[in-house]
């Protein structure tokens, strides 16, 4: 019950000490700790209320909270004594009131379902950069692998599934200035169970993987993590047969450019290099190599294997100190000494700044294409194979751990993707969470009650609509010869788009929008807010072109992990290539088909501060959050129908004793005795309804008192 982990919470903070314990108590633990569920909060249409209530639990290191059945997460910023192995016993089949909230009740009560209800599971994190989203989904893949049924099969799945993470983590993640360990790719991973319960295989889907970085960083930030931990871990030898130096600065690509010889290239160019901070005080890059190539071995990369992908890091290195110079005629010539003499036939036709952008392209290329091989190849290693079990047999439960809302100063094609992608998992939160409530109420036998609602279908239209939505135009544009360019684009949306209600422009806004929008931006107005996009790359980004002379070098190569990663058939397909913007669409609407087939659990993940620092909560920040998140419309959508709803065993169990009729022991059917218990509490009928299996009570207060019955007895 609510109350009883309000005081067990309480009781935990407090500890044994006497004096203070006295002195606690004048407040009573719901004051101290606030509510463990924001359901039962009185004033739930409070955003005041609502901070309050997180700030208050935040302060007491209690950093989860529900509504309802979703979990709100604080990232603490600090370790917590609450992720033993004690702990993981503690959640083990427990229901989700008895004890207070937590990461591994989610991941428990997912479990539970799968095994009882032969339904598949997703658990959905989301929040925003820094938030702890991974850390999230790293607790619950823990979880599994300790509480779940073993054997010497699964135990080598179990390493494997949890070794996967280091791996994506060195090819993915990179410090950014929200998060040290910031992952730069959207993440479904797939965990099948056979019929006894235990882990036997997984599955990684990959999303928009962030490649730019590879070749630009903005300032305090850093490349991907692998290329620092291969300089500073990687072995002599190794470092020796890959040409590098055991340094960081003589990579362009890992730090800023100096100016001197090698800075050639012209301006534009020159920008847009190293984020020029190698060392980050949070990361130890020679031990983490240590921990990668272990994993790396674990999931099964033989030794050649490991040395083609290292190579395949090393050429994008030293592709990056590829400099160019411009002769008279204006083509671009190579500076630099590297024995790459096909890149100098192939680039010489090409202006400087063409060839600069042209080997750009490749290095994105390279590392983007090697990157999806990898996930490719963690698969294998994760697949079941045994004949006698089907993978079509399993029971599964998907992790998404994918980008929150994004809204920056300045917003661009990347961000565009990523709050779309945001747009398509709001519609789907919406149509499950209004679906399971209703179905709930249905099973039950009481009267649904329509809840009010924002549907933001209207705003996932807009986007990608065929013909006529953003992505068809941005499509439309990339195709067309001749003058097209990213302000073309932008006057087709105003011509197409430009009526729609949650679309605007500067030059169809009024005066007042007008003056807080660029010329070359466009205003999504998204279900949580307004975010303007400025098109400058939108069309590049989309093309993600690479020249053909390029990939033909590419497949030439004897790189076996090259080989596979530019394959000849793409040379000889006269079909178009997908759009980025495209292929990113299709990708998530299968997504979309495959979270549906599952029964959600959702984990909503808050950053407190800017500062990466423990305890502080920064109010601003988080009340945007709680908007971002849709939080608030989560509760009142929770809200519209009953605060609480428990099984009627439970109910008479913990309140019996408040009847003389039920206590000691009711001996009828439990409706009834549920029934005789709640109009000797006084219970008024507008209070409650009595469905097959389950009370529900309108309001909290009304069980608060029932609660406080039970304490003065
Ligand atoms: P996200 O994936 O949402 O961008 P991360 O999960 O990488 O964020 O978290 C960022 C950092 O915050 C982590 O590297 C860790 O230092 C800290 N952190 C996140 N969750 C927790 C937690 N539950 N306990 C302690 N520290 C955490
Ligand atoms: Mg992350």
């Amino acid at each position: 019950s609510p109350r009883a982990v309000l005081r067990l919470e309480g009781g935990s903070a407090v500890g044994s000490d006497g004096i203070r314990a006295m002195m606690e108590s004048a407040l009573t633990a719901r004051d101290r700790v606030g509510v463990q569920d924001f359901v039962l909060l009185e004033n739930h249409t409070s955003e005041v209320a609502f901070i309050e209530n997180l700030r208050k639990r935040f302060k007491e290191n209690l950093i989860y909270t529900y509504i309802g059945s979703v979990l709100v997460s604080v990232n603490p910023y600090k370790e917590l004594e609450i992720y033993s192995k004690q702990h993981m016993e503690r959640y083990r089949g427990v229901n989700f009131y008895e004890v207070s909230p937590h990461i591994y009740a989610v991941a428990d009560n997912a479990y539970r379902s799968m095994r009882t209800e032969r339904r598949d599971q997703c658990i959905l994190i989301s929040g925003e950069s820094g938030a702890g989203k991974t850390e999230a989904s790293k607790k619950v893949l823990q979880y599994y692998a300790i509480t779940c049924p073993a054997s010497e099969h699964v135990q080598t799945i179990k390493d494997r599934l949890l070794q996967s993470n280091p791996v994506l983590e060195a090819f993915g993640n990179a410090k950014t200035l929200r998060n040290d360990n910031s992952s730069r790719f959207g993440k479904y991973m797939d965990i099948q169970f056979d019929f006894k319960g235990a882990p036997v295989g997984g599955h990684i889907i990959n999303y928009l993987l962030e490649k730019s970085r590879v070749v630009h960083q903005s300032h305090g930030e850093r490349n991907f993590h692998i290329f620092y931990q291969l300089i500073e871990g990687g072995e002599d030898d190794l470092l020796r047969r890959l040409g590098l130096e055991k340094n960081a600065q003589q990579y362009q690509f890992l730090v800023k450019v100096r100016d001197g010889p090698h800075t050639l290239e012209c301006p534009s160019v020159r920008k847009s290099r190293g984020g020029n901070c190698p060392k980050v005080s949070s990361i130890n890059d020679r031990n983490d190599w240590k921990i990668v190539r272990k994993a790396l071995s674990i999931i099964g990369f033989t030794d050649d294997e490991v040395e083609e992908l290292l190579n395949i890091i090393a050429s994008v290195l030293h592709l990056g100190n590829v400099q160019y110079g411009g002769e008279d005629s204006g083509s671009a010539y190579i500076t630099t000494e590297t024995q790459i003499k096909y890149l100098a036939r192939l680039m010489s036709p090409l202006n400087q700044e063409q060839a600069a952008s042209a080997r750009d392209a490749l290095s994105k290329a390279i590392y983007g294409r090697t990157f999806t091989w990898l996930v490719n190849k963690i698969n294998d290693s994760l697949a079941y194979k045994d004949d006698s079990f089907n993978s079509k047999n399993a029971s599964v439960i998907g992790l998404l751990d994918i980008y929150g809302f994004e809204v920056f100063q300045n917003n661009s094609f990347e961000q565009f993707c990523i709050n779309y992608c945001n747009e398509k998992l709001q519609q789907l939160f919406i149509e499950l969470t209004l679906k399971s409530e209703q179905e709930e109420y249905e099973a039950e036998g009481i009267t649904w009650e329509p809840v009010q609602y924002f549907n933001n279908k209207i705003i996932c239209d807009l986007v990608e609509e065929k013909f006529k939505g953003i992505i068809s135009i941005l499509d439309e544009e990339c195709l067309r010869p001749g003058d097209a360019s990213d302000i073309t684009f932008l006057e087709k949306l105003e011509d197409t788009v430009g009526g729609h209600a949650h679309f605007l422009t500067h030059k169809l806004a009024d005066g007042k929008t007008r003056k807080v929008m660029g010329r070359e931006e466009f205003r999504l107005i998204h279900y949580a807010g307004e975010v303007n996009y400025n098109v400058n790359g939108f069309l590049d980004k989309n093309n993600d072109l690479l020249f053909r002379n390029l990939k033909e070098v590419m497949c030439m190569s004897e790189n076996k992990i090259l080989t596979q990663c530019f394959d000849r058939e793409e040379l000889t397909d006269k079909k178009r290539p997908e759009t980025a913007a495209t292929q990113f669409k299709n990708s998530l609407a299968k997504l979309m088909e495959i979270l549906m087939s599952k029964e959600p659990s959702y984990v909503r993940c808050i950053k407190p501060n800017d500062a990466k620092q423990a305890g502080r909560f920064d109010e601003v920040l988080i009340r945007h959050q709680v908007k971002y998140l849709g939080l608030m419309e989560n509760l009142r959508v929770r809200r519209a129908g009953f605060a609480y709803r428990r099984r009627y065993e439970t109910f008479l169990q913990r309140y019996k004793s408040l009847c003389p009729n039920t206590w000691p022991n009711w001996d009828g059917r439990l409706v009834d005795g549920v029934s005789t218990l709640v109009k000797h509490l006084g219970y008024k009928p507008e209070e409650y309804k009595l469905g097959r299996t389950k009370i529900f009570i309108r309001f909290p207060k009304t069980l608060f008192a029932t609660e406080d019955a039970l304490e003065v007895r």
